[in-house]
């Protein structure tokens, strides 16, 4: 007999289905992941919230096909992961900037269109808008020492972004700003993600962050690494600093971080 034919995978969305990570480690196994279920529809916004080491960014590397996990799928709008990242579908921030210090702001940006092959003329006009998004307008010719942490980290969305990516990887991608600066980053990744229509998938453990730009919040817990509650958030968009000061926010402030100390009951000080 043979078997059934599988059911045709969504092609409006990403869709992660019974996910399980296991690590071989000295003595045995690590269950860094269990039983991981979500999806994000094209062009939404979705955050895992966790405690460190509860997985996150393993989740996050699996979906980006960077590695393979132990059971479960990943569909890529209707694709498989290393069939999406091969078609150039993902752009990827990380906490560190990692620029290439003898470059400057722009020839950073352009970077992943030199990969492909594009002409210097389209290069130079793609990363000059793309950093013009990103609010570094005049400074192109700028090297990395000569940025700002804050502006480093704008060049390196400026280089995830400029390829058009049907998806961003963001993960933690603000960690080590003030908490100001880090609010100024959010409401200016809000605007590039309205203006791009990329669908977004962000790794923190910052709350507000989570709630000011997710459609929906994963809060995620440890041991095994889980799902432990799936938040939608009800917030009218666009988006701006001032609705941090609203009623509603703080409620789902209040209930996250909730949720989030669950999570890290029993773990010590980290
Ligand atoms: P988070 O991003 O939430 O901080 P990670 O996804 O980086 O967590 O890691 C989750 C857990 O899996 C951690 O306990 C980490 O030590 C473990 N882990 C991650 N990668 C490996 C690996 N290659 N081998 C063994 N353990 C790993
Ligand atoms: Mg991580």
């Amino acid at each position: 007999m043979s078997a059934p034919p599988l059911a045709p995978a969504a092609t409006d969305r990403i869709v992660v289905s019974s996910i399980d990570k296991r690590f071989d480690v000295k003595g045995g196994e690590f269950v860094a992941l269990e039983n991981v279920d979500f999806e994000v529809p094209e062009g939404g916004f979705v955050t895992l919230l966790g405690p460190s080491g509860c997985g996150k960014s393993t989740l996050l590397r699996i979906i980006a096909d960077v590695i393979e996990p132990t059971d479960g799928q990943v569909s890529v709008f209707g694709r498989t992961p290393a069939e999406a990242r091969t078609a150039g579908e993902f752009g990827f921030v990380f906490q560190d900037p990692v620029l290439l210090p003898w470059r400057t702001a722009a020839a950073n940006v352009e970077l992943p269109l030199q990969a492909q092959g594009v002409d210097k003329v389209e290069r130079r006009e793609r990363a000059a808008a793309m950093l013009r998004l990103v609010g570094l307008e005049g400074f192109e010719d700028r090297q990395p020492a000569k940025l700002s942490g804050g502006m480093a980290r704008r060049v390196a969305i400026a280089r995830a972004l400029v390829d058009e990516p049907r998806v961003l990887f963001l993960d933690e991608p603000f960690n080590g700003l003030d908490e100001l600066r880090r609010r100024q980053m959010n409401a200016e990744v809000l605007r590039i993600w309205q203006a791009t229509g990329t669908t977004a998938l962000l790794v923190t453990h910052n709350v507000g962050e989570a709630i000011m730009l997710s459609d929906v919040v994963l809060v995620m817990g440890r041991e095994p690494g889980r799902i432990i509650a799936t938040r939608p958030i009800d917030l009218p968009r666009p988006r701006t600093l001032d609705a941090l000061l609203t009623p509603e926010f703080l409620a789902y402030e209040r209930e996250l971080t909730d949720l989030l100390s669950a999570s890290y009951e029993g773990l010590g000080d980290e």
